[in-house]
């Protein structure tokens, strides 16, 4: 098999407050709301997709909205931090529109060559926008606050906190195929296609809890059924304890752990999420799998108000 993971699908985290989260994500970021549906696995929660304009692979942060819930603990075994990219000439106007939404933030610090501007969202996840040199124009939306030069042009990458880095460096190269790219200090960089999982020595820090504020899972690409169905047996067949593929609407999806404990997802490309609303309508009514749609009714009613400004819908 000779099949590799031409990048990074989407990063996954849990948020307290939907509300808050939009205005921090489409708001501030100027991300598109790309999806409001349920968590399909717990119909009573949102779950939130965000990305460029129609939600392409790479670009996509998703959101399980838990209410009142417990808030988690960062540390070894987990998603540490999430990257942005951004084009190297929009550095200052992100420092500029972080001072104005009275956003902390540290930096811009270097890192391989690469300007780092640090902070957290309102549930205190960590952040990162990373000035990249040759960064394409994208597909960013245009209906965001963000000038399209500016715009975050998709997710740069994950920082993996890890107690053994060794062994997860391992699997990342020895399973996954990704590309070896740098080491600096306690840091290793590898690379999946335009994105990079940065293994990080976290040795003697405490493990990682999963709860608000926190990424719950990463998800890697794979073009097609036919490919993920190879993912799958691959792995088996190396020890790791597979999931089924899950039918997630807008891709299928495998799940694993790799040694260190991140949760790891393998998500298809197709069919995306234009397959049950138009394009240009994405993200602005709630959008149920064929079925969890008998039970509209209820699962509306147990689901707290969303309400959403009106820019989220273009021509508005
Ligand atoms: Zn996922």
């Amino acid at each position: 098999m000779n099949t590799t993971i031409p990048g990074l699908h989407h990063v996954t985290a849990i948020t307290g407050d939907a509300g808050r989260n939009f205005d921090f994500y489409a708001g501030l970021l100027g991300l598109r709301l790309v999806k409001r549906t349920v968590n399909f696995d717990d119909p009573a929660i949102y779950h939130l997709y965000y990305g460029d304009a129609a939600g392409s692979p790479g670009s996509v942060i998703t959101f399980f909205v838990w209410p009142n819930g417990a808030r988690g603990r960062q540390g070894a075994g987990q998603v540490a931090i999430t990257s942005f990219a951004i084009p190297q000439a929009a550095l200052g106007y992100w420092v500029a529109r972080l001072v104005q939404h009275a956003v902390r933030y540290e930096g811009p610090t270097r890192r391989f060559d690469e300007q780092v501007l640090a902070f957290r969202d309102p549930d205190g996840l960590s952040l990162e926008l990373v000035a990249r040199q040759g960064l394409e124009h994208g597909q960013s939306w245009d209906g965001a606050a963000v000038p399209p030069e500016y715009a975050i042009q998709g997710i740069h990458g994950v920082t993996l906190w890890e107690e053994n880095p060794g062994r997860t460096a391992a699997m990342l190269n020895d399973h996954l195929a990704f590309r070896l790219v740098r080491e600096e200090d306690d840091r290793v960089r590898f690379a999946a296609g335009d994105e990079v999982a940065d293994v990080v020595q976290a040795h003697g820090f405490w493990r990682g809890e999963v709860g608000v504020g926190i990424v719950h899972h990463v998800a890697w690409r794979t073009p097609d059924d036919e490919e993920e169905q190879q993912w799958r047996e691959k792995l088996t067949r190396l020890g790791y304890d597979v999931t089924p593929v899950r039918d997630r609407q807008y891709f299928r999806s495998i799940y694993f752990r790799e040694p260190g404990g991140v949760l790891f997802e393998i998500a298809t490309d197709l069919p995306g999420f234009a397959v049950d609303e138009p394009a240009e309508r994405l993200g602005t009514h709630l959008q149920l799998p064929p079925w969890l749609e008998p039970h509209r009714s209820r699962i509306e009613q147990s689901l707290p108000p969303l309400q959403l400004p009106a820019w989220n819908v273009p021509g508005t």
